[in-house]
């Protein structure tokens, strides 16, 4: 009689489970610009919308962890939780000092802020001065964001080794050691800025790209998903990393700036896939053994293109910037 009892409560169980728990996938990075500040809606996160994420993240089994010790994870090609979640912010804005530093005590999560140097030096309005800087570091870490917050994917290499030369001397002066990771202004980046930043010794490079991140991420190009507005907080969670894809069309941005076709090749055993390509939307794709071959013709607007891939859960986006 006991044994006729077994499954259902092993049925139970699994019901509960399936509401209690959220599925996880892969470790998640967030990026965050401004914080209660509704002038500027598209880097904005209100503060009641930051507390429902924090909740979310509490109640669900995540752990806030540093960013170094996923580096260092990544470093030494160990596997990475699936419930790891990192927390950065970019631009070194005032209201992170004023409205979102303390809800990120309050729950004591680690942070990281990407500092644009030249908008603390010129006392730029809006931005963090470097004593509240040093303050902020005793909480979480600052990190490089360029001194002059450039579009560096279009300017010169000299450009680009000035800024990172004047920006690294007055990130040491003022916070006494130099940073070991970048985030690329605006997220564009090609090879040859990627290839500057390895010259110059950081260990790790993120971008603002959808995605997650788990063994073997390349560690010069790892993706954060913006959390600003209302964001999709659950489908960022369930993103794993797509990592056997491979970009046959296009291998740079269109010349005349009309995309016509997206191939590429993915697992030979997906049967469907979604193609994202930005400021068009998502669209839906068969893929016929393991190539997605995608006829399209869409115009690009602005010098950034982005596609994404997306098989199952797992999803890769690819920037490809106009020269
Ligand atoms: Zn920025």
């Amino acid at each position: 009689m006991f044994k006729k009892i077994r499954p259902s409560l092993f049925f139970f169980l699994y019901l509960f489970s399936l509401f209690s728990l959220e599925l996880q996938a892969d470790a998640h990075i967030f990026v965050y610009h401004r914080f209660g500040d509704a002038r500027h809606p598209s880097t904005n996160t209100s503060i009641s919308e930051l507390r429902k994420e924090f909740n979310h993240f509490k109640k669900h089994g995540y752990k806030v962890i540093k960013l170094e010790t996923l580096v260092s994870a990544l470093q030494k090609n160990k596997e990475i939780p699936d419930n790891w979640i990192l927390l950065t912010i970019d631009d070194n804005f005032k209201s992170f000092y004023t409205k979102g530093l303390p809800i990120f005590k309050e729950f004591g999560y680690p942070f990281t802020v990407f500092v644009y140097l030249e908008a603390t030096a010129r006392k730029y309005r809006d931005y963090t001065t470097f004593k509240q800087l040093r303050e902020i570091s005793k909480y979480g870490s600052l990190q490089f964001h360029s001194y002059k917050h450039a579009h560096m994917a279009n300017i010169s290499e000299t450009s680009i080794r000035k800024d990172f030369d004047k920006g690294l001397a007055l990130f040491q002066k003022e916070f006494g050691v130099r940073p070991k990771y970048f985030v690329y202004p605006y997220g564009e980046y090609n090879k040859k800025l990627e290839e500057i930043t390895k010259e110059y010794g950081f260990e790790a490079v993120f971008n603002q790209n959808m995605g997650a991140t788990t063994k073997g991420t390349n560690l010069f190009d790892i993706d954060r998903s913006a959390l600003v507005g209302k964001p999709k907080l659950k489908t960022y969670l369930g993103f794993n990393e797509l990592q056997e894809v491979k970009f046959l069309e296009p291998t740079q941005y269109p010349k005349n700036g009309i995309l016509k076709r997206v191939k590429v090749k993915v697992s030979k055993n997906a049967k469907k896939a979604f193609v994202y390509i930005r400021g068009h939307g998502w669209k839906a794709v068969k893929v016929k053994n393991g190539i997605i071959d995608y006829k399209i013709s869409k115009k690009i607007r602005g010098k950034r293109m982005k596609i994404g891939i997306q098989v199952g859960t797992k999803l890769k986006v690819k920037v490809f910037m106009a020269k």
